[in-house]
């Protein structure tokens, strides 16, 4: 099935060679994080040397580029995006694209730990939705997972996040033996305070400790345990990315499912990555980047970057290639949070 960005002949921006039109952007601000989650990295974790990482001048005059190239939608993440020194710097500087109806909007994917200081410096710069991993409500659990996280403080994130106005989901990892039986109360919870909830499998992407084929847990499985309780109705939902919706209507929430070892979704896929580094991901699934940095920083003027991007997004490959056994052996060796998750 193909999506509208997939399909839309009036489109002058940026298309794939599958003909899948490219709009969204993802920008990873930083690989450093304030949590040390299981799933995602190491407990001794190097992050890469500051050098290397880009200026916030930087990354606002390549998302720019993007912008011109008819980008539309925004969505800054990390490492945790709230860490980096000067966030706010770099959103209220993007933020002019939102003024000028360039972009549609800009989001945010964070931990939550952070979000009680810029909750409303965000809504004021434009920001309209962020996504929180928030992984348990067990207080036990959730430091066991982030391993240095604190849940009160995400708590209060969110509690900030919505007092703000911000329209906040909820993003889940769904973890055998870690969290499964949460996931029933997290739903309620989120759907008690009008969040939608997603279910995330674990994506074997980058070095953790141990093996994330003792986390994986199929969310069928999930789904159907959640079935046994509630009722979950089919929803389509043209905007959902790679989340496949139901509506619950016990709670009148929704509940999305990102399958991406059960299920593939790189079908309308509109989406590529840009790394803190300034490589350009073009598929989270697979090591194809493309080296944005060295463009940016020959020349002040934009054109080598433009092509560059173009070159680049004709080579966006037709879908991940993530299987189970890829869980024990990642095939992908850069962390989610350098690529930006
Ligand atoms: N630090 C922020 C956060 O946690 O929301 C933003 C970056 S984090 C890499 C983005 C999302 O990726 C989070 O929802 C996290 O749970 C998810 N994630 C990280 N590693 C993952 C993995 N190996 N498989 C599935 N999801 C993963
Ligand atoms: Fe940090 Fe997000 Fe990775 Fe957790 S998932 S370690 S919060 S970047």
């Amino acid at each position: 099935m193909q999506s509208d960005s997939a399909t839309a002949s009036a489109w002058t921006g940026l298309i794939d060679g599958f003909g899948r039109k490219i709009d969204y952007l993802r920008v990873s601000l930083t690989d450093r994080c304030n949590f040390r989650c299981v799933y995602c990295m190491g407990e001794d974790v190097t992050f890469l040397p500051k050098n290397d990482v880009l200026s916030l001048d930087e990354m606002d005059r390549l998302v720019s580029v993007f912008v011109g190239l008819g980008v539309r939608r925004l969505r800054l993440t990390g490492g945790e995006p709230l860490a980096r020194k000067n966030v706010m710097g770099l959103v209220h500087g993007l933020s002019r694209h939102l003024q000028s109806g360039a972009v549609d909007e800009i989001t945010l994917t964070t931990n939550g730990s952070l979000l009680s200081r810029y909750a409303g410096d965000l809504m004021a710069a434009g920001v309209r939705r962020v996504n929180v991993s928030l992984d348990t409500l067990n207080p036990a659990t959730f430091r066991a997972i982030t391993r240095r996280g604190a849940i009160a403080d995400v708590l209060g994130g969110i509690h900030s996040a919505l007092a703000a106005g911000l329209k906040v989901k909820i993003n889940a990892v769904a973890m055998r033996g870690v969290n499964e039986h949460d996931l029933e109360a997290l739903m309620l919870f989120a759907h008690g305070l009008g969040m939608d909830l997603t279910l995330i499998e674990t994506m074997p992407i980058g070095a953790i400790d141990g093996d994330r084929s003792d986390l994986y847990l199929p969310l069928s499985e999930v789904r159907a345990r959640l079935g046994d309780h509630f009722t979950l109705d089919d929803i389509a939902d043209r905007m959902a990315g790679p989340s496949r919706y139901v509506r619950v209507r016990e709670t009148g929430g929704r509940l999305g499912f990102v399958t991406p070892i059960t299920h593939g979704f790189c079908a309308a896929c509109n989406r590529v990555r840009l790394t803190c580094t300034g490589q350009l991901a073009l598929c989270l699934g697979q090591d194809m980047f493309v080296d944005l940095k060295a463009p940016l920083r020959a020349s002040e003027g934009d054109d080598l970057l433009r092509r560059a991007i173009g070159d680049a997004i004709v080579c966006k490959p037709m879908g991940h290639n993530f299987v189970l056994e890829h869980l024990s052996h990642p095939t992908v060796v850069h962390s989610m949070s350098v690529t930006g998750g």
